[in-house]
């Protein structure tokens, strides 16, 4: 049997609610369930804050358990994001620079939940950070863009720092072509023949994976 997902405070639950982005109700619920686990262990890394959604129920886990977020995003948007595309939100478009900006909205979401002391924003370009990157990680959360080129640099970039007995959870695997894009299953194959993550949870496209073999900092194939 799995274990239940757990029920958000009515006050945080609203706030999830009114943030933009892209996280089904359900599968948040199973990211936070996941981050009230790992987080006792060591600091968790999220790979596409966005609006800062998804960072409102890892952040809440660390304020429930202890514990530290970090969450890293150019705050550009990803293709998808762009003017003309499917996933476009004039909102949150800096009219000066006409320029995607979703960062003051991040610190708005987290502010308003009281969740500055557990969430660390991380401006940047994923592969820019990640190459400078040293800490081993007790949960990995790879939610960041959809070009193949762009899942496959965060699977490279982040998953050898997650420790043994570190999870890394992807979002938007879609094993049928027809639901959704590629990349992001694609590295959810890459993980497991890599021999060193193996499945442990999946619900809707939110994948678990745990890493059962090698050490912090070791590649991961
Ligand atoms: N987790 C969010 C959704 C993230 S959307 C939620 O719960 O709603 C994907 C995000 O990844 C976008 O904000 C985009 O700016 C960011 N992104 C895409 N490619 C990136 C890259 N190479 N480096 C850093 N951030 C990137
Ligand atoms: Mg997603």
């Amino acid at each position: 049997m799995p274990e239940p997902l757990p029920r958000l405070p009515d006050d945080l639950a609203v706030l999830v609610r009114a943030t933009k982005g892209f996280m089904p109700e359900e599968e948040g619920l199973l990211l936070h369930r996941v981050a009230l686990d790992r987080l006792p262990h060591g600091p968790a890394l999220e790979v596409g804050t966005y609006c800062g959604k998804s960072a409102l129920l890892l952040g809440a886990a660390a304020q429930a358990v202890g514990g530290t977020v970090f969450t890293v995003d150019h705050h550009r948007g990803s293709e998808e994001n762009q003017p003309g595309w499917e996933h476009h939100d004039p909102e949150v478009v800096d009219p000066e620079l006409g320029l995607m900006d979703t960062l003051p909205f991040f610190r708005r979401a987290i502010a308003s939940a009281g969740l500055e002391e557990q969430v660390v924003a991380v401006v940047g370009a994923s592969t820019t950070v990640s190459r400078h990157w040293r800490t081993p990680l007790s949960m990995l959360f790879i939610d960041g863009g959809h070009a193949e080129v762009h899942a496959q640099n965060d699977y490279a970039g982040w998953a050898p720092w997650l420790m043994p007995g570190g999870l890394l959870v992807i979002h938007d695997v879609f094993p049928d072509p027809a639901d959704g894009g590629r990349p992001p299953y694609d590295v959810f194959v890459r993980a497991l023949d890599s021999g060193c993550l193996t499945e442990v949870d999946a619900l809707g496209s939110m994948r678990v994976l745990e890493r059962t073999s090698g050490d912090a900092g070791d590649p991961v194939g």
